[in-house]
């Protein structure tokens, strides 16, 4: 049986994360980005216990992550500093095996790409759609047209793929809040957990990562398209005034990033319902070109990467693609329909602004013990890449000598 050929639309998590599970059950694969670079820009990322054992099943194991450990406790504050539930990552990890860490983007996407056998990856190549033919896949890109077997379509919420193959689709929808992230020096400050704040209609979150380095975000409601001429001092103005090291976290902001491009600052989306389908043919949406979710649960990126691992598992050996990838959609679409919605959920509640609303919630977030609130997490933390062993991947030269 001759290699099979997978071109993979879009290099970020996603994507990479589907060329790495694909090029290990001995496919070959092209990752067309459109950006000159890879890159995972100026953000963190939380990678949850079921994106860590997804990852584990392509090969890159617990020991890549070992050092980039949330300090604890971990949990959530409000904005005078107490603590409405927290709990230490001991007993979060006991849970669900391996702890959830905190990564660099560009530490994330870097891991992924290296995994990759050289060559895979084509930067400033860009999708503009895909026909398929029955037997092959022709996808067309800006630097001419490439022969696929399955075609992954992995870019990104505003999916040129998803457009072409569900144009009856609403496409997303404004979730009604826009957030910063930020990525900083926390030499010198007093930051000691991983918390996320709860205020009315706005939240900020601070996440130590490896190397001393600080991951930030907040988010407010805002309508769509709504931009401070000056992010540092809409941060401050919001958030200036809640608990430490908050105010010192803003002052370093300001020092070391006077330039608001280093501040990134994004209105949040959604896919308007959910799709038909992950397929159509010989072709597979993934992450957020499948089901962009709002950041609430901090899984989108996880869903992403359990995705990759689902669909290149149907996609082993010699299985008949357009079967394979329905079986991808049995997989996956009802999973990720659900942690959307719960996604959404937990935005709606995290975002009250009413004084009596934000009053209640604080009580019963109070009152709700940190084993219950974990137990709730148990269908999402609690995933299980399929079973089945995976073969060894071909070495590069193997791969590069496949005509
Ligand atoms: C504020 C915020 C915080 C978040 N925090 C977390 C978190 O803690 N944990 C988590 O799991 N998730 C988190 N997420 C969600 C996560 O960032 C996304 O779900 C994830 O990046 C989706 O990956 P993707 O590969 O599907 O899409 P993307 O990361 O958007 O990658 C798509 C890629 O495709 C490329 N591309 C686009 N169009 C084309 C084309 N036509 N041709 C070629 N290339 C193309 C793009 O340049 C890009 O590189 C967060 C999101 C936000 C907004």
């Amino acid at each position: 049986m001759s290699v099979r050929h997978g071109v993979v639309a879009g290099g970020g998590i996603g994507g990479l994360a589907a060329a790495v599970a694909l090029s290990r059950r001995g496919w070959r694969v092209t990752v067309c980005e459109r950006a000159p670079v890879l890159t995972g820009i100026g953000a963190g990322i939380v990678l949850a216990p079921n994106a860590l054992r997804a990852l584990d099943s392509i090969g890159l194991g617990p020991e890549r992550w070992a050092g980039h450990a949330l300090p604890g406790p971990v949990g959530l504050r409000t904005p005078d500093g107490a603590w409405l539930s927290r709990t230490g990552t001991g007993a979060a990890s006991a849970r669900y095996g391996p702890p959830a860490r905190a990564v660099h983007r560009g530490f994330l996407i870097d891991t992924l790409a290296a995994a990759l056998p050289p060559g895979v990856v084509r930067l400033g190549v860009s999708v503009t759609g895909v026909d398929d033919a029955g037997g092959s896949a022709v996808v067309r890109t800006s630097a001419g047209d490439l022969r696929a077997d399955v075609v992954v379509a992995a870019d990104g919420m505003r999916s040129v793929l998803r457009g072409q193959l569900f144009p009856r689709h609403p496409g997303l929808r404004h979730a009604g809040e826009a957030g910063w992230r930020a990525v900083l020096s926390g030499a010198g400050l007093p930051v000691r957990s991983a918390a996320e704040t709860w205020g009315r209609g706005e939240r900020f979150g601070i996440v130590p990562l490896v190397d001393g380095r600080i991951y930030l975000y907040a988010t407010a409601v805002t309508g769509p398209g709504t931009k401070p001429a000056d992010h540092h001092a809409e941060l401050t103005r919001r958030f200036g005034a809640w608990h430490d090291p908050i105010p010192a976290l803003l002052d370093r902001l300001g020092q070391h990033d006077p330039d608001p491009v280093g501040i990134l600052h994004h209105d949040f989306h959604e896919l308007a319902s959910p799709l038909p389908r992950f397929h159509s043919g010989r072709v597979a949406l993934l992450g957020d070109a499948a089901h962009a979710m709002t950041p609430n649960m901090g899984q989108g990126g996880c869903q992403a990467i359990e995705d990759a691992v689902v669909m290149a598992h149907v996609l082993a050996g010699d299985a008949d693609v357009p079967a394979a990838l329905a079986a991808y959609t049995r997989a996956r679409l009802r999973r990720t329909t659900r942690i959307s919605r719960r996604s959404r959920r937990v935005g709606e509640v995290a975002r009250l602004a009413h004084p009596l609303a934000v009053a209640g919630r604080n009580l019963a977030v109070r009152a709700t013990p940190w084993g219950v609130t974990s137990r709730a997490l148990d269908t999402v933390l609690g995933w299980q890449p399929p079973s089945g062993p995976v073969p060894t991947p071909p070495s590069p030269v193997d791969i590069q000598e496949q005509p």
